[in-house]
């Protein structure tokens, strides 16, 4: 107690850049690192700002989707996929699951990578990973987005995360459907006025009034405003919209340009992301296309937000020549401030070159350590975290589908650690980076992403209290981005000063 009074008497003496060196979180770390028990603990309530790849129906366990599969009366069918009532022979009620163990196993594996192992169905953890979607999406509809959201920000806020931008369907299927009749053109205006004349556009209130939904529902399942509020609460949320990339060009159009007329139209939504398998054949055959498509779209929009999974690919998944280019036309074609994955990072034509771009624009690599392993089977010293971090380039942890994967962000931490020997000041640097490059709009907290001093209006107040100084008072309340990294620097305060 005395000492942590001393802490806190030495903090308002001497401002932030003076605490890492007095506080012994360091030691804690470095005696807990040879220890996976003692360093899970450590690292769970090490404060990680967010977790900027995760797609929302991945990050859901199989456990919540049985459940809400008996609650809604969905049925189960022979290949252990969820579908809608009637449950005729020889499907079966999704809540027999809750009185059968053996049922409720199977469906489990079935929706995840737990336990898994190759079958002729499913020859590899990519092939188990991409088909479990299919299989609990029928509990995974809009109906159930409070729900999803409810536990997703939980789970984060438990794990000291206190912002998320999960990547969400809003829309999509209703602009594939709206597309549905419209001719393919190589004009980029033309197929904008056909998707426009198809009614694509229009979509735009509805869906907001979708996303109003979900968030009161989120809310009200968390009990945010009453008088025990899950933690939840305390976890701010945007929100990245996915394009589902293997789909006709129309299609895929379509859903950039609905995606980035709600960004446009609210800030709640702040970027757009191609998903789906990347080694698909529309993927690999239109890929230029689809990053022509954000480029085109992007310059009608004022330039939105874009983060796009490139490099997901390893050489048994896709030929040579489709791994020579993806990361670089994300960046130089699409304008991606931010890659996902990145793993065929090698493969890409003068890899060094394309460093060097990703350093001098900052574009940050959204690093899935787990989903890597568990899908393209690269992990370790065969994983380019390391290179990316060697050449400069900006990097975060993130969990890409946490649920499907029977991950958490702590587990990514732990990995880190673990495999790719990050030490106790990477790990406050790639917390850092979570919160510097996500989408929040605003002026960063820091004066350079060297992270070595505030902003000058917030230059030596005490980081996450109430600013003693108007100017940074007011720097606060006019950027979104300092507000949330303001938070974690008191977060992170409060945790270094506990030991
Ligand atoms: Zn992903």
């Amino acid at each position: 107690m005395i000492r942590s009074l001393l802490v806190v008497a030495l903090l308002a003496l001497t401002g932030c850049a003076a605490l890492p060196d007095r506080s012994r979180a360091p030691q804690a770390f470095a005696a807990a690192r040879d220890n996976p028990v003692a360093l899970r603990a450590f690292l769970e309530r090490f404060p990680k700002g967010s977790d900027l790849h995760n797609h929302l129906s991945g990050a859901i366990y199989a456990e919540s989707y049985i459940r809400w599969a008996a609650e809604d009366g969905l049925c189960v069918t022979p290949d252990l996929a969820l579908a809608a009532p009637p449950c005729t022979a020889p499907r079966r009620p999704a809540a027999d699951a809750l009185g059968d163990q053996a049922l409720y196993d199977r469906l489990v594996r079935a929706f995840s990578l737990r336990e898994f192992v190759p079958t002729a169905d499913a020859p590899s953890g990519h092939a188990q990973f991409f088909a479990t979607f299919a299989r609990f999406a029928a509990a995974a509809g809009p109906a159930r987005t409070p729900d999803m959201l409810a536990e997703l920000v939980d789970r984060n806020a438990r794990q000291s995360v206190l912002y998320l931008e999960p990547m969400i369907l809003l829309g999509a299927f209703e602009a594939i459907g709206r597309a549905a009749a419209v001719a393919p053109s190589d004009d980029l205006a033309v197929l904008d006025g056909r998707i426009r004349a198809a009614g694509v556009y229009d979509l735009v209130p509805a869906q907001l009034a979708e996303l109003d939904r979900a968030e009161a529902g989120m809310r009200a399942r968390l009990g945010c405003g009453g008088a025990a509020p899950r933690p939840g609460c305390a976890v701010a949320t945007r929100y990245i919209l996915q394009v589902l990339r293997n789909a006709p060009a129309p299609a895929v159009f379509a859903q950039i340009a609905l995606s980035m007329a709600l960004i446009k139209a609210d800030p709640r939504i702040v970027a757009v992301n191609l998903v789906a398998p990347e080694d698909a054949l529309i993927a690999r055959r239109d890929y230029t296309l689809h990053m022509q498509m954000l480029a085109y779209l992007g310059a009608r929009f004022d330039r939105p937000p874009v983060t796009l999974h490139a490099g997901e690919l390893t050489p048994e998944l896709a030929p040579p020549d489709d791994l020579r280019f993806h990361i670089r036309q994300a960046i130089e074609i699409a304008g991606a401030r931010r890659i996902g994955h990145g793993v065929a990072l090698a493969h890409e034509d003068d890899m060094a070159g394309l460093l060097r771009l990703m350093a001098e624009r900052r574009v940050l690599v959204e690093i899935n350590l787990t989903s890597n392993d568990v899908i393209l089977g690269v992990k370790g010293a065969n994983h380019p975290f390391r290179t990316y971090r060697a050449a400069g380039v900006p990097v975060a942890l993130s969990t890409d589908d946490e649920g499907v994967a029977r991950s958490d962000l702590t587990n990514e931490y732990q990995r880190a650690v673990q495999e790719q020997a990050v030490d106790y000041a990477g790990l406050k640097q790639l917390a850092r980076n979570a919160l510097e490059y996500s989408f929040l709009p605003g002026d960063s907290l820091w004066q350079s992403s060297a992270f070595d001093d505030f902003a000058a209006a917030c230059r030596g107040e005490r980081p996450g209290a109430v600013p003693a100084g108007p100017a940074c008072r007011d720097f606060l309340a006019a950027s979104a981005k300092a507000r949330e990294q303001w938070r974690h620097e008191g977060l992170m305060t409060a945790f270094e000063a506990s030991f």
